[in-house]
């Protein structure tokens, strides 16, 4: 096989703070949007009898709190936080807890309410279960589920790439957590990469991240600062066209192609350089033809699959409940996803 340099821009855009914390603070700590309460003791959604005097939200509210559970260290960094596994002190659960600094505008905490309340509605074993969230002192922290192989970034990191098969169960369970997502809860993700897929010992793969971090992302311009990837944006989406599920579906693709060949599919027209500046990214995307598998390297299967997702016109690509009819994805069997996400290193912390 021919050795390619890789190249996985990130890339940063960091703007002025135009917005304090206060303004959308009530006097109880509690943030209120229409139906949802927010603060340090959790996250309430009022029934419609209480709408014009709500009862504020007490720790007997909700099964978990911030002063049950231990914190054991930090496993993860993003554009918006830290991400820390933590232990519930009576039933020695391991969570994940994500911890957002708010310093946003209005709008966007608006935006955040509504995607926590769809999170902790999320019930699909292919998408990371969000537990809880609290609201305090400007920092919104969410209590997921932990999932100790840690995301498909790391672990694309230590094997350098993926070979078909994995891929194929992969893919698999991918499709179904966006059908959920797709057609059953009709939500974008808006923010589909390596980083949100997580994996776990059990060889279970599950999406992440959409709504919080997508809204963060899509309103990178309000927010203080950003940093953050476009690497797998959709073209109708850099452009600023309107968008759908589609985009998602490039998303997935261009994710798909980087875990294969192990290199990020765009490769900078500099090679020795690297992304001299992001616009550059996403005028390739934007212009040039999609990226392809390497038909001497890949099956026929699996060329097809990608190129059925990375389509420019989003009308070309196929839905998710398409793809998962896709020869590509039933075309291994047995493949033992638990021993190979182990391989690579014991999990972080187990049940
Ligand atoms: P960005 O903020 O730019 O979207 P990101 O997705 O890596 O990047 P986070 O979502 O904050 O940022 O996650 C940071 C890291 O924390 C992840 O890459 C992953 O390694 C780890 N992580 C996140 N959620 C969990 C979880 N539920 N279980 C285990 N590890 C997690
Ligand atoms: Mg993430």
């Amino acid at each position: 096989m021919k050795k390619r340099r890789c190249s996985n821009p990130k890339l940063k855009l960091s703007l002025p703070s135009t917005d304090s914390i206060e303004k959308f603070l009530t006097k109880t700590g509690t943030f209120k949007d229409g139906d949802l309460l927010v603060n340090k003791d959790g996250l309430r959604i009022v029934p419609q009898d209480e709408q014009h005097e709500p009862r504020l939200i007490n720790p007997s509210d909700n099964q978990l709190t911030l002063a049950d559970i231990d914190t054991i260290k930090v496993i993860g960094k993003g554009s918006g936080g830290i991400v820390q596994l933590v232990r519930h002190k009576w039933t020695g659960q391991f969570f994940a807890l994500k911890v957002i600094q708010m310093n946003i505008l209005d709008s966007v905490r608006k935006q955040i309410a509504q995607e926590l309340k769809i999170n902790q509605s999320s019930q699909c074993p292919y998408v990371v279960v969000c537990y809880q969230s609290f609201y305090d002192n400007g920092v919104i922290s969410i209590v997921l589920e932990y999932m100790d192989g840690g995301s498909l970034a790391d672990f694309l990191k230590k094997v350098k790439s993926i070979p078909e098969p994995y891929l194929a169960a992969i893919s698999k369970q991918v499709l179904k957590g966006l059908i959920y997502l797709h057609h059953g809860k009709h939500i974008i993700h808006r923010d589909l990469k390596p980083s949100n897929l997580l994996i776990n010992h059990r060889g279970e793969v599950k999406i992440t991240d959409f709504g919080v971090s997508a809204v963060l992302t899509s309103t990178s311009g309000q927010r203080d600062t950003f940093v953050g990837t476009y690497n797998y944006m959709s073209p109708e989406r850099i452009s600023g066209k309107t968008y759908g599920y589609k985009s998602d579906i490039w998303s997935l693709g261009i994710l798909l192609l980087e875990c294969a060949t192990g290199c990020f599919p765009y490769s900078p027209p500099n090679k020795k350089d690297g992304w001299i500046n992001f616009y550059e990214l996403l005028e390739t995307i934007v212009e040039q033809p999609p990226p392809s598998a390497p038909s001497d390297q890949f099956s026929p299967e699996f060329g097809s699959f990608i190129s059925a997702c990375a389509q420019k016109d989003p009308n070309d690509r196929k839905s998710a409940q398409e793809l998962l009819k896709y020869p590509f994805v039933s075309k291994y069997e047995d493949v033992d996803l638990p021993s190979y996400f182990t391989s690579a290193g014991p999990p972080l912390a187990t049940f």
